[in-house]
């Protein structure tokens, strides 16, 4: 009976110990590799969609008209600003109605997992549906691909801190607006103060403009490294992406391998 790509990760990831940092990849990485670019199926996810205003302007639009807003958004309590723990900031910003529309059709904030002291940290998009049910990014089919590839350069999702650009969930996976995006993004900002990474991965047009406050393209921010904050910051495509262009997965494999060889030069060095 053939196995499941499940199955055959389990089985792959026994060797994974192969692996020795700084060492290059062992014969088990290839071995992922060809798991991660070939066995994940595409599925018939959101298109992406070109949003009329950039997110990199960091400006209030209104969403009807395209107009600059003049609405002032629903105040919450800014003590956040000057929280030092990531449950502490959780815990302020967990009732957040900012974004009206966001916030009047999440099941649950999505704030970020993994290592509250982390040297990694992954910043996604968006929570999707699975996320926004369970109150945790990446549990979806997508998140699957990002567990898969975080293994294939030897990370496992614990180790790092996962979190998104916005943490509630657009109603139909549409794209963040720029409001969204202004409203949010203090939030990201805040998270990295309290985690200070020592690199980020940004995954997606969304996550590296917002990030880099850049309109370039994803396709001239990916494969190198960018700054944010003093922050090595990688771009590279999300997986969602990967999932609808199997023909990105070479190019993020190539972008994830420089990631992984970066971090243990840092390592190295310390
Ligand atoms: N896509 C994202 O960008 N983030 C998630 O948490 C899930 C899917």
């Amino acid at each position: 009976m053939s196995k499941s790509p499940l199955q055959k990760l389990n089985g792959l990831l026994k060797f994974k110990d192969e692996y020795s940092p700084g060492a290059g990849f062992g014969t088990a990485i290839p071995m992922l590799e060809d798991l991660i670019l070939n066995e994940h199926i595409v599925p018939d996810e959101k298109q992406i969609q070109i949003s009329a205003v950039h997110p990199s302007d960091k400006k209030r639009i209104e969403p009807n008209t395209g107009e600059e807003s003049t609405e002032t958004p629903e105040q919450i309590n800014n003590n956040w600003k000057t929280c030092s723990s990531l449950a502490e900031l959780n815990e302020m910003i967990k009732d957040c109605r900012k974004c009206r529309v966001l916030a009047g059709n999440r099941k649950n904030l999505v704030f970020g997992s993994g290592n509250p002291n982390a040297d990694i940290a992954v910043v996604g998009e968006a929570p999707g549906a699975d996320e926004d049910e369970k109150g945790f990014p990446f549990v979806g089919r997508a998140g699957k691909l990002l567990t898969d590839i975080l293994a294939a350069i030897n990370f496992s999702r614990d180790e790092v801190y996962i979190c998104n650009i916005l943490k509630c969930r657009p109603p139909e996976n549409r794209n963040p607006l720029p409001d969204e995006i202004f409203n949010c993004e203090p939030y990201l900002d805040k998270q990295l103060e309290i985690i200070k990474p020592k690199l980020i991965l940004a995954l997606g047009t969304f996550a590296a403009q917002t990030l880099l406050g850049t309109k370039e393209p994803l396709g001239k921010l990916r494969g190198r490294f960018h700054t944010y904050k003093n922050i090595k910051t990688m771009v590279t495509y999300h997986p969602a992406a990967l999932l609808r262009n199997p023909n990105w997965k070479r190019p993020a494999w190539e972008d994830v391998k420089l990631f992984r060889k970066e971090y243990d030069s840092i390592s190295a060095r310390q």
